[in-house]
Parts: C-alpha cells; sequence; structure tokens
C-alpha cells in the first residue's frame, strides 16, 4: 500500500500555481504575494520621538543631577503631525509629543515624567523652560529614519501568507494595491445517506453533516474558496449529479468526504472511475486509510475518508499541500515540532496521526494522548493542540521517547 510520503508527492505532481491578480489592500488578507514588496521609503520616514517629553541637546544634560537640576528653555512645541522648523541652540528644548519630528539640533528626548513638568492634563500649554536632573543620552527615545528598514528593502517576498500585521505594514509604506494568486476555488460535497444539514431535525438513524462545515473552514483557513456543492445520496447518480456541479463550477480540486471505502453503498470511488481516473484509493496510515486520489472529467479529485478526524487528518496532510502549493506559499502554514511521549504509545505500524494535548514540563515539550483515538470521536481533536506523527513500522513508542508534532 501507498505510504504517507509517495501518496502526497503523487498528489502533489499535479497542481500548479494559479494565475495572480491585483486586490486592494483592504482585500489582501490571508493572501499569498505574487511579488517581492520592497519599501517605497525608509521607516521610520524621519527622526521622532518615541516619548511625551522634551527635546534636547543632549550635551546640555552631561552636567545634570540630583544635587545639580538643568533647566532649559522651551522655545517650540511640537504635536505629532507638525514640521518643526526651529534648530535648537545650547540651553533649549522643545515640547514634543510621541510621533513628532525631532526639531534640527536636537539629539535626544527627556520623557515628560522625568522632569519638573509633571501636569500631564490634556490641552495644557508648554512651559516657559523644564528642570530636570539626570543626564540624557545621545539618541535616547529617538526613532531615527531608517532604524526599521530602508527604502529598496525587501519587506515581504513572494509566496508570503499575507497576516494582518503584514497589512499594517503594507499601509505604512502606502501601498495601496497588492499583486495576490487567485485563490484556489475548491468544489466540497459530503456523501451518505445519514447526513443531514446541521439545522435539518434528526430522524432515527441520521446524523449531522459535520464534515462540510469543518472542511469549509479548513479550506478558508488555508487561503482558498470554498464551492459548496451539497450532500450527495449514497446513489451513482446523485454522486454523480455533484461531481457534474463541480465541473461547471470550473474548480481546482473536488474534494469530497465519506463513500471512498469497501461498503456496499460507497459509490464514489466507482464515480471517479467511471468517469475518469483513480489514481489510488488506499494510503497506509492511521486514520483515514480510504483516501481516494484521481480526476473527474479532468478535474482533480480527492475523496477524503467519512469519519471526522480522518477526514481532518486527510485534509491536514494532503490538502493543505495542495491548497499551498496551488496559491503559491511558500513556507507550511502548520509547524512541525519535536515534543516527548508523556506516555507509552501503542500503534498498528501504519503511519499514524494521534490526537494530543502538548504540555511545557520544565522547558521540555511533552504530549499526551487525548482519550480514544476512534476516528469518529471528533471530540478527541476538538481537545488537542497538536498531532503527533507516529511514523510507520513503529509499533510502541516509549515514554519519554520524541516524535513529531504537528502544532494545530
Ligand atoms: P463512509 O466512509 O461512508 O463509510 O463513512 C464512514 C463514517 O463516517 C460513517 O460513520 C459515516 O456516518 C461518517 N460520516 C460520513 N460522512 C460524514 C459527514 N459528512 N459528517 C459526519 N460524519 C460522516
Ligand atoms: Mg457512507
Amino acid at each position: 500500500m501507498l505510504s504517507v510520503t509517495e501518496a502526497r508527492e503523487r498528489i502533489l505532481s499535479h497542481f500548479q500555481i494559479t494565475a495572480s491578480e491585483v486586490v486592494s489592500l483592504t482585500a489582501s488578507a490571508n493572501r499569498v504575494l505574487a511579488m517581492d514588496i520592497a519599501a517605497a521609503h525608509d521607516l521610520p520616514l524621519f527622526n521622532n520621538s518615541a516619548m511625551d517629553g522634551f527635546a534636547i541637546r543632549s550635551v546640555d544634560s552631561s552636567t545634570a543631577a540630583s544635587a545639580s537640576p538643568l533647566t532649559l528653555r522651551v522655545v517650540a512645541d511640537i504635536p505629532a503631525g507638525s514640521a518643526p522648523t526651529v534648530t535648537l541652540a545650547s540651553g533649549q528644548s522643545a515640547r514634543i509629543m510621541t510621533g513628532a519630528p525631532l526639531p534640527a539640533g536636537a539629539d535626544a528626548v527627556i520623557p515628560v515624567e522625568d522632569t519638573d513638568f509633571n501636569d500631564r492634563t490634556a490641552g495644557l500649554p508648554a512651559p516657559q523652560q523644564v528642570t530636570f536632573t539626570r543626564v540624557v543620552k545621545a539618541g535616547e527615545n529617538v526613532r531615527p529614519r531608517g532604524m526599521d528598514l530602508h527604502s529598496g528593502d525587501i519587506v515581504l517576498q513572494k509566496g508570503h501568507f499575507l497576516k494582518p500585521q503584514d497589512l499594517g505594514l503594507l499601509a505604512m509604506l502606502g501601498i495601496a494595491h497588492v499583486q495576490v494568486y487567485k485563490k484556489p476555488r475548491i468544489a466540497l460535497l459530503s456523501t451518505g445517506d445519514e447526513l443531514r444539514t446541521v439545522d435539518e431535525p434528526l430522524t432515527a438513524g441520521k446524523i449531522h453533516d459535520s464534515n462540510s462545515y469543518a472542511l469549509a473552514a479548513l479550506i478558508e483557513s488555508s487561503g482558498a474558496q470554498t464551492v459548496y456543492l451539497g450532500i450527495a445520496k449514497d446513489t451513482r447518480e446523485s454522486v454523480e449529479s455533484l461531481l457534474q456541479k463541480a465541473i461547471h463550477e470550473n474548480v481546482d480540486l473536488i474534494l469530497s468526504s465519506a463513500g471512498v471505502s469497501v461498503g456496499a453503498f460507497d459509490f464514489v470511488k466507482e464515480v471517479i472511475e467511471s468517469n475518469g481516473k483513480l489514481n489510488f484509493w488506499r494510503v497506509n496510515m492511521r486514520p483515514g486509510k480510504p483516501l481516494a486520489f484521481g480526476e473527474y472529467h479532468g478535474r482533480p479529485f480527492i475523496g477524503l475518508p467519512g469519519n471526522p478526524v480522518s477526514a481532518f487528518v486527510g485534509f491536514e496532510v494532503f490538502v493543505r499541500p495542495v491548497l499551498e502549493k496551488l496559491s503559491g506559499q511558500l513556507s507550511r502554514s502548520r509547524r512541525i515540532v519535536k515534543v516527548r511521549c508523556a506516555e507509552e504509545i501503542e500503534s498498528d505500524g501504519r503511519e499514524s496521526y494521534l490526537r494530543a494535548i502538548i504540555r511545557d514540563e520544565n522547558g521540555i515539550r511533552t504530549a499526551a494522548l487525548t482519550g480514544h483515538q476512534g476516528s469518529g470521536n471528533l471530540l478527541s481533536l476538538v481537545q488537542a493542540d497538536a498531532l503527533l506523527i507516529i511514523p510507520a513500522g513503529v509499533k510502541c513508542v516509549p515514554v519519554g521517547q520524541e516524535v513529531e508534532a504537528i502544532l494545530l
């Protein structure tokens, strides 16, 4: 049977990066950059104060001490947003607010709380003079021009997944539009006569379709777009008619759950075989052995297992990498770390993905399983913060042994 790595490689070889488009900065969150971003100007753009206080010439303060207070004349008042024209001479200072440009001549700021001007009621005019009792070092509380980055520096690279803080940085640089890769479109369907949507009442033998909701959220969180097709019945016709909808929707991938096992009503595999190609339908892993890959009328198709934990694991192991590739992401969005097993773990020799809670014990990351590992037990996944990877061929992992874990 195919190993997880072979299966993933086979799947990935069928996908290419999507085209790019230009979107507004506002619409660019969770998208992937299709261009390098270079700074059009220095950041900060001008020397400015990091504190509310008084801009001074630091040399003036060299004699200041508790026993010899220093008094400077205040010759200007510089709020944020203003453009000071004064040049400080020896013995002079300027009241200055956080973010306001430093006046010429000044090279340091003494915070207001370190001076005698400590009435901080809003709206008070600047005092005539200010007194303080300590030495102020050159550069103290000054954010010099170009401290964070210089004009021309590459700040974000092609293939970078744009996070909220990245949008803030792009705005700082005056970048209102960015070129990003088109969002991959993923058709999503569930299959099974037992399934009802979350708002339908349950009659005997029926359950709510939970995979659609979890998988759609996973798709969105990977920077792709879900085209929801609905629930197919366990008949050839119903499966075919939903898959046909995916063709009209012009999607990059068709993703289904359930119906790919060896049950008498598992039609999905057969529909794929007779309307396209079935590349493989089993992988040597746990949970999630019945996992199908192929194409339906030329469209890539991945059939995840039906059990909710298996569907989730199948997504993380096979679908997320596809979406990352399609959307041009260069770095993996899930982090893999080494953890120590806090308990002995039995495995069956298949590559296993087990739900675990990670704890920090004196600086060492340890992992304990979240109860029984049945692939229908979604609660065990809800409680987990990682999937432990037990390699193929391993039947027992002793306490204290290191294994890899995918952080969720
Ligand atoms: P199957 O692969 O069709 O044999 O389904 C395996 C198990 O997963 C069965 O217990 C199904 O009821 C369950 N299952 C299948 N699809 C879903 C779904 N969309 N949501 C929740 N459970 C499902
Ligand atoms: Mg079924």
